[in-house]
């Protein structure tokens, strides 16, 4: 769980920022205490091309400004911008590579963001390597005069690899090259990238950082203030903006954000140590788990784990769909990070784009569930899956 002996201490003051952050009423003529959601997409100028400070919803709006800055502020970071999505915002971050440039990416990435490099980055003529960054000498290996960006996540999806961000930090250093680290499962709370190294993190806030399941949302943060301005013109230019409403949202659930990811990291422990005592699961894999092969590393460069947990049941296709429709608490749909339990089967769901080579490669077979849990009470959670797991 979050802040355990052994791990990174949780961030001082995370809470209080999470409340306060930027939304002093003293900022409002209406002393409002609750951050204001401004819908309006225009703002009167004194004279043409004099304006107070904002000119036009896309290019900035008073509620997404707030959330930005709280975002950089969690993330002990200078600067923070929000997009319409999470690959939205990984799409702003491509703007930043050109014709004939080179991204080396880990190869157990999200599907969406293998389908943007794969299918889309390639049109512009930007072409991704991928590789596995467990072994280092893979990414010295892979790295080209043209390579201008290094991608990677961890814990990884769905097989909760975790790598080294500031090994990886240190050789993007070495060579000039921008590192992002999509921080999405671990959130500022837990893991906190720029300050291990990395250029930018990004997040699809859709997942815990929201933990609502009601907005689709992405951003970013960096310490880098010239890249950052070349990622607000991107935002702005490109257009990949969210709703005023969609970060009123956000900023109220950030709010619990510490609450909410200490509860996941106590609920997925207790989930994984049961099933890995169960006689029908080959394997769990978990960060927190001493069985983990990364547990260590984990500890040192995190503040705790959130409620991811993939198993391997024993059997097949049919044991593991037959076990997924028998759950009652956990909701058979893709997705994670909310409040609910979420169970899914990789291999024809989130992962189905993945070609079944590289499938096989990164072990994501018939039977490996994963498991969003959430924060129902842990005994209702546990007793689901025992009951489901009689039916298989
Ligand atoms: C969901 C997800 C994304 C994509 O975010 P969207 O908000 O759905 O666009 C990117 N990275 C990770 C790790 C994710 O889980």
């Amino acid at each position: 769980m979050a802040g355990e002996e052994g791990y990174l201490p949780l961030p001082k003051g995370f809470s209080t920022h999470a409340i306060h952050h930027d939304q002093e009423p003293e900022k409002w003529d209406s002393m409002a205490v609750v951050t204001p959601l401004v819908t309006s997409t225009t703002f009167k100028q004194y004279g043409p091309a004099d304006f107070k400070k904002y000119e036009y919803g896309r290019s900035a709006n008073p509620t997404r400004e707030v959330l930005e800055n709280l975002l950089a502020k969690l993330d002990n970071g200078k600067h923070g911008l929000c997009f319409a999505s999470g690959l939205g915002a990984q799409s702003a971050i491509l703007g930043l590579l050109k014709s004939g440039e080179n991204v080396i990416s880990g190869d157990d990435i999200y599907g969406g963001t293998n389908r943007l490099f794969s299918k889309v980055a390639t049109r512009f003529g930007i072409e991704t390597t991928f590789v596995d960054f467990l072994d280092l000498s893979n990414l010295e290996k892979a790295i080209k005069s043209n390579t201008k960006m290094i991608w990677i996540e961890t814990p990884t999806n769905p097989t909760l690899k975790v790598f080294d961000i500031k090994a990886v930090s240190e050789i993007a250093k070495k060579h000039n090259i921008i590192l992002a680290v999509d921080n999405t499962f671990l959130t500022s709370y837990l893991q906190r990238p720029l300050d291990l190294g990395a250029d930018i993190t990004v997040y699809s806030l859709t997942k815990y950082m929201n933990g609502h399941s009601d907005v689709i949302m992405g951003a970013l943060t960096t310490n880098n203030t010239k890249l950052w301005e070349e990622l607000k013109f991107l935002q702005n230019s490109m257009g990949i903006i969210p709703s005023p409403f969609d970060c009123y949202q956000v900023i109220r659930s950030l709010k619990t954000l510490s609450l909410r990811m200490q509860q996941h990291g106590k609920n997925s422990l207790a989930v994984a140590k049961y099933l890995e005592a169960h006689p029908k699961i080959e394997k769990v894999l978990h960060p927190g788990l001493p069985t983990h092969p990364q547990h260590e590393l984990s500890k040192k460069q995190t503040s705790g784990y959130c409620g991811m947990v993939t198993l391997y049941l024993k059997g097949n296709l049919d044991h593991s769909k037959k076990f997924l429709q028998s759950l009652k608490v956990f909701t058979l749909a893709e997705s994670l990070g909310g409040y609910e339990s979420l169970a899914e089967l990789p291999c024809v769901m989130t992962h189905a784009s993945v070609p079944e080579e590289q499938r096989k490669i990164l072990n994501i077979s018939d039977t490996l569930v994963r498991l969003s849990v959430g924060l129902e009470d842990i005994e209702d959670t546990i007793g689901d899956l025992e009951q489901a797991l009689k039916q298989i």
